[in-house]
């Protein structure tokens, strides 16, 4: 269902307004690593949408290497996902790690994320894909392309039309300097062999704010069909991912300067 021998045109994957892959532009998303607290979610939101970004990220369920970092606001952080979208009228993506969740993701936030941790989740593919929601799949950390393709056979099989993949870097060769390393190659590739629309995440791709206006703008040169990136009013004091996300500032001047790649392509 994902391979293009199955459907030869670019699925175009529309929610309300937006519309990702085929011929439409660059949809950037944007947003902060977790949803912190109300005055967070509604600076970020305003920032990044001012900037330009079509959808807010943010993270309410957190999958953190340490039990002892911080989880994420779970249903209290979803409540003011809806709740910021409502009154910017700008549409959300958050992940959602268990299957017993999927519903109460599902009725705060119009796109459910899939983490590259459980991009083999195959109990969380199910649950996700039977919703039928329009769904964003990152690609695992340790996953070959048609590993990722077949992690999306998943939620086409189980019902989910809308399958948005997500390339957000493999396990690194030297963790020196990034956190990971960005696959750019997959974009191509991925585009050659399916119709889904295919994504670039350059803040986990790299892990350092330094980095992402470069990646972020050779993604769009590789046929991106739109980015995810890290925002965050105030990088320093972020609770999770501080160190990949850039300042509303350095977001905005990013967009702009997306916009003439975008032009150049
Ligand atoms: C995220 O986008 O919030 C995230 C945790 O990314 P990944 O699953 O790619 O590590
Ligand atoms: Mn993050």
């Amino acid at each position: 269902l994902a391979s293009r021998e199955f459907w030869r045109t670019d699925t175009v994957v529309q929610i309300g307004e937006v519309k990702i892959g085929g011929n439409a532009p660059c949809v950037v998303m944007a947003g902060p690593c977790s949803v912190e607290s109300r005055e967070q979610i509604f600076a970020a939101a305003q920032a990044v949408k001012a900037a330009g970004a079509k959808i807010l990220r943010g993270g309410a369920y957190k999958p953190r290497t340490s039990p002892y970092s911080f989880q994420g606001l779970g249903l209290e952080g979803l409540k003011l996902l809806k709740e910021v979208s409502n009154q910017l009228g700008i549409l959300t993506v958050s992940e959602v790690m268990s299957p017993e969740d999927v519903e109460k993701v599902a009725e705060h936030v119009d796109i459910l994320q899939i983490g590259a941790r459980n991009m083999q989740n195959y109990a969380l593919l199910v649950a996700v894909g039977r919703s039928g929601r329009p769904t964003l799949l990152k690609r695992g950390i340790a996953a070959t392309i048609d590993e990722f393709l077949l992690a999306a056979e998943y939620l086409l099989h189980h019902g989910t039309k809308d399958v948005i993949l997500c390339e957000r870097g493999i396990h690194p060769l030297d963790r020196t300097y990034t956190r990971y390393t960005l696959d750019l190659t997959a974009v191509p590739v991925i585009k050659h062999l399916s119709h889904l629309p295919v994504i670039v995440d350059p803040s986990h791709g790299t892990g350092a704010a330094r980095y992402v206006p470069a990646m972020a703008r050779a993604a769009i040169a590789a046929g991106a069909d739109g980015l995810l990136i890290e925002v965050h009013p105030d990088p320093k004091h972020a609770l999770s991912d501080g160190a990949q996300s850039l300042t509303p500032e350095q977001f905005s001047a990013l967009m702009k300067e997306l916009e003439r790649v975008a032009m150049a392509v």
